[in-house]
This record gives C-alpha cells, sequence and structure tokens, in this order.
C-alpha cells in the first residue's frame, strides 16, 4: 500500500500492556511495530507510576523503620534529605527498566516507532514525531494507549504547587504542609512517601471511607496508624474550589469535619485515571469507544473490528499493571493464531502503603452484599512470632471459602501484604480448599503462615504455633 513502515502487527502504546503483548507476538513468530508517544517506552507504570513510586515507597519505609527503632534500643537520628539524589536513586531504577525493556525489543526485532498515533482507517496508522509524519499500514492491531490523570476541573492546574502523581513522583520539594485530594490507592501511596519525607499530610475524601472497594477490617490498622500520624483525614468531604494565593493553595472544603477552607503549601489531586479512548481517532478504523473513553471487548481482548484488539487501562477497572499485562499476551496469542481468552479468576489489588493492604477474588462486603454465603478464617498478627518481631503485629489474614470449602478470596494486611497475597490467588487458581492449604507445610515463622493458619481457623483445625 501508500505505508512508509509496514506490519502484521501494529501495537498503540508501550506501558505494561503493549511491550507484553508485542514481545509474545513477536515470540509468536509475528512482524511487530510498537508505538509510543514518549522517547522512553515502558508507559506510565515504569515512568511515572508502579517503579517510580515503590522506589519512594522503599525509601520512606527505612525512614519509618528507622524511627520506630528508637523505642527498641538503636537510634539514627533525624533523617537529613538530599532529595535531588533521592530522585536520582528514583529515576535510576526506572533507567535500568526502561533501558532493560529496550534491549529485550530489540532482541525481538520489534520495531519502536516514536511518535504520536491516530487510525487514518482500519488498516493503516499514522505517526506524527520527531522525524515528521509515517504511515505505518498493519494487518492486525493491539490498541494498549492507557489512561492519564484526572485533572479535576476548578483547580489552577497551571501553578507548580497543584500536582498529580507524575508531578508529586518528581519530588521538587517536600511542603510543609500537603493536601492529598483522593484517598484511594495512589493518593494513599503518595501520602506515605511525602509523611515519610516529613510533610504534614491531610488527606480528603469525597466517600465516606479511604481505599473504598478494600473491606474495612484490612483497611483499620492502615486508617489507625495514619491517623496518629497525618494532620488530618477528612472523609465524605470535597473539595469545591482552589485558588492559588501567594501564601499558598487555598481549597474550600464541603461536607465531613473540615473547615470552611485552608490553606496548603502544595496539593496533590488523585482522584481517578480517565482511558486515552478519545485521542486515537479510533473512528477512522471503525472501532467503538464509549463516552468515557473506554474500549469494550470480548473475552479475546477483540474490539467490535474483528483484527484491532485493545487492553489494559482502555478497555476498563482494575486499572492495573499486571491486568494490562495478561491481557497483552491473550491479545498477542490470538492475534497469532492461538485460542487463548481472559479467563483468570482473580486480579489481586496491592496498596503499597504502610502498612501494605492486599485483597483477592470477592471481598466480604461484596459476598454480603450479593447474599453469597461463606465461611472465614481471620488469623490476627499479633500471635504470628515473625509479624511481632518485624514490628507487624496488627496486620491480618483472611481468607473467605465457598460451600465446598474452596477459596474465593482473600484480604491481607501487614508488612509485605502484597508478597503474600500471591498464595491465595494461586489457590484460588487452582481450586484449593481450606484443607489443601491447611496441609501445606508453610516455613516457619515466616509471615505466610498466616494463610495456612487462617485456612485452619476456617476448618476448625487450629494449631497453636506462634
Ligand atoms: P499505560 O501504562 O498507560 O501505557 C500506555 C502508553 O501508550 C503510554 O506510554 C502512552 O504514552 C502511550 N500512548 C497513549 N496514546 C498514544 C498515542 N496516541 N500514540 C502513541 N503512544 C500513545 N498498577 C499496578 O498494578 N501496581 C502499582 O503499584 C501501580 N502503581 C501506580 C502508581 C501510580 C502513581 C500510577 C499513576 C499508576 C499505578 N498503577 C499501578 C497503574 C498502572 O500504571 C497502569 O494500570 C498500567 O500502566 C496500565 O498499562 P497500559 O499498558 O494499559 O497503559
Amino acid at each position: 500500500g501508500d505505508a512508509d513502515i509496514n506490519c502484521q502487527l501494529l501495537v498503540l502504546g508501550s506501558g505494561p500492556g503493549g511491550y507484553t503483548a508485542a514481545f509474545r507476538a513477536a515470540d509468536l513468530g509475528l512482524d511487530v511495530v510498537m508505538v509510543e508517544r514518549y522517547a522512553e517506552i515502558g508507559g506510565v507504570c515504569l515512568n511515572v507510576g508502579c517503579i517510580p513510586s515503590k522506589a519512594l515507597l522503599h525509601a520512606g519505609q527505612v525512614i519509618e523503620e528507622a524511627e520506630a527503632f528508637a523505642e527498641h534500643g538503636i537510634t539514627f537520628g533525624k533523617p537529613r534529605i538530599d532529595l535531588k539524589k533521592l530522585a536520582s536513586y528514583k529515576d535510576g531504577v526506572v533507567g535500568k527498566l526502561t533501558g532493560g525493556l529496550k534491549q529485550l525489543a530489540k532482541q525481538r526485532k520489534v520495531r519502536v516507532v516514536h511518535g504520536t498515533g491516530q487510525f487514518s482507517s482500519a488498516n493503516t496508522l499514522t505517526v506524527e514525531g520527531k522525524d515528521g509524519t509515517q504511515v505505518i499500514g498493519f494487518e492486525q492491531a493491539i490498541i494498549a494507549a492507557g489512561s492519564q490523570a484526572v485533572k479535576l476541573p476548578g483547580f489552577p492546574w497551571d501553578d507548580e504547587r497543584v500536582m498529580d502523581s507524575t508531578d508529586a513522583l518528581m519530588l521538587k520539594d517536600v511542603p510543609k504542609r500537603l493536601l492529598v485530594v483522593g484517598g484511594g490507592i495512589i493518593g494513599l501511596e503518595m501520602a506515605c512517601v511525602y509523611d515519610a519525607l516529613g510533610a504534614k499530610v491531610t488527606v480528603c475524601e469525597l466517600s465516606n471511607e479511604l481505599m473504598p472497594g478494600a473491606d474495612r477490617d484490612l483497611v483499620r490498622p492502615l486508617e489507625k496508624r495514619i491517623k496518629g500520624r497525618y494532620e488530618a483525614i477528612y472523609t465524605g468531604t470535597k473539595v469545591a474550589r482552589a485558588e492559588a494565593t501567594r501564601q499558598g493553595i487555598k481549597v474550600s472544603f464541603e461536607g465531613g469535619k473540615a473547615p470552611e477552607t485552608d490553606t496548603f503549601d502544595r496539593v496533590l489531586v488523585a482522584v481517578g485515571r480517565s482511558p486515552n479512548g478519545k485521542k486515537i481517532n479510533a473512528e477512522a478504523a471503525g472501532v467503538q469507544v464509549d463516552e468515557r473513553g473506554f474500549i469494550n471487548v470480548d473475552k479475546q481482548q477483540r474490539t467490535n473490528v474483528a483484527h484491532i484488539f485493545a487492553i489494559g487501562d482502555i478497555v476498563g477497572q482494575p486499572m492495573l499493571a499486571h491486568k494490562a499485562a495478561h491481557e497483552g499476551k491473550v491479545a498477542a496469542e490470538v492475534a497469532a493464531g492461538e485460542k487463548s481468552h481472559f479467563d483468570a479468576r482473580a486480579i489481586p489489588s496491592v496498596a503499597y502503603t504502610h502498612p501494605e493492604v492486599a485483597w483477592m477474588g470477592i471481598t466480604e462486603t461484596e459476598a454480603k452484599a450479593q447474599g453469597i454465603e461463606y465461611t472465614k478464617g481471620v488469623f490476627p498478627w499479633a500471635a504470628s512470632g515473625r509479624a511481632i518481631s518485624v514490628g507487624g503485629d496488627s496486620g491480618l489474614t483472611k481468607l473467605l471459602f465457598d460451600e465446598h470449602g474452596r477459596v474465593m478470596g482473600a484480604g491481607i494486611v501487614g508488612p509485605n501484604a502484597g508478597e503474600l497475597i500471591g498464595e491465595t490467588v494461586l489457590a484460588l487458581e487452582m481450586g484449593a480448599d481450606m484443607e489443601d492449604i491447611g496441609l501445606t507445610v508453610h516455613p516457619h515463622p515466616t509471615l505466610s503462615e498466616t494463610i495456612c493458619f487462617a485456612a485452619e481457623v476456617a476448618h476448625g483445625s487450629v494449631t497453636d504455633i506462634m
């Protein structure tokens, strides 16, 4: 045709969805072109999401653990923080990964084209980049264009003291007083980082609870800890207005226990993410995009146009990297002629706060609301030797079982909850029941034992090992 570049498979976007799909397709023998508007590949996750936030949360954890140990006989003194160096540590972590990705793309002969792509027909994408316009012809395509932070209207976004998560990760300074608008996972993780670095943090959440979606018993230990540390937590509260003044960002609150107005040195807005579906000229390819910007797909990740697939944040909730990657594999395999489809039974969610909160499968709140019967096994970490010795005795492991005793949901709060939840996802995928988990010998003393103990509690065969 008239295209400058031709390929069998075009992947639009290089995030965890896009690069996983591109690599899998290349491994299956397809000739792949991946298009990315930014200079670095890796998407939100690697560049301004999962990875940089975890690097900073680790720094925060080091500070907090050092602080906490003063009580137990080791004092390090007040941390001196070199923000530039800390930011370059974070950038170094990101750089290693994006550099590695570039290598992996090269090894697989995935051609990466930099520039902003828009569909120009059902078989062409037009890319505007530094080197001008290129038309890419494709036989099949996978849309992995992701999402971006919602910019709440009414905020003075041209003022650098108003931040989204990307700005907050840049660590320009540590404000004396920081307002975090949005008490979901991203807001609470960034609150955690800035609190550890010495900011006085206020969190404002519209709904009546922090981290909506997670069971209350799992959020409580986190809530208790941050209530003691942060300046204020306002739930059921809305920020009605925000204006830039010389003294700071002046916000007006509505509802809840917040004052009418208050002025902060910086404000982080973390109220959700919106899909990029409306910015890729999908109509030219005949791909339907809903009014919010999401693209509907079937179990094989196909859009309404049979040779065009979509994956990741752009196809809907949960907007998580591991979901995007899993969908990417499915789409690539189907594009390569395999009979794959999306049949993951559970997608875990993790807040990497201190303490971490993790859950998967059905939550207890959902089970109750849907009238689904369940047997519950809860093991409080106050009875775990390992948890006590690592300062994690406020933690909790909870397992939910169906009428056959099979795992259908789990929730964990405490240090490393995000690592621990993996075992429960495996148990659910394998159809393990409470006896299977209880009879599996777990190493002692570990936090993983609490999963075994919770299963035994549900089964009524509790042992008393600490
Ligand atoms: P994205 O990662 O959004 O990638 C899409 C890519 O497409 C981008 O690089 C974009 O530049 C490119 N693109 C878009 N439009 C075009 C176009 N027209 N032309 C060319 N290129 C285009 N998830 C987790 O699972 N765990 C976490 O710990 C976690 N932490 C997070 C922390 C923060 C602060 C944020 C913001 C998000 C976090 N997430 C986390 C969510 C996670 O980052 C996303 O779910 C994930 O990146 C989605 O992957 P994706 O491939 O769908 O899209």
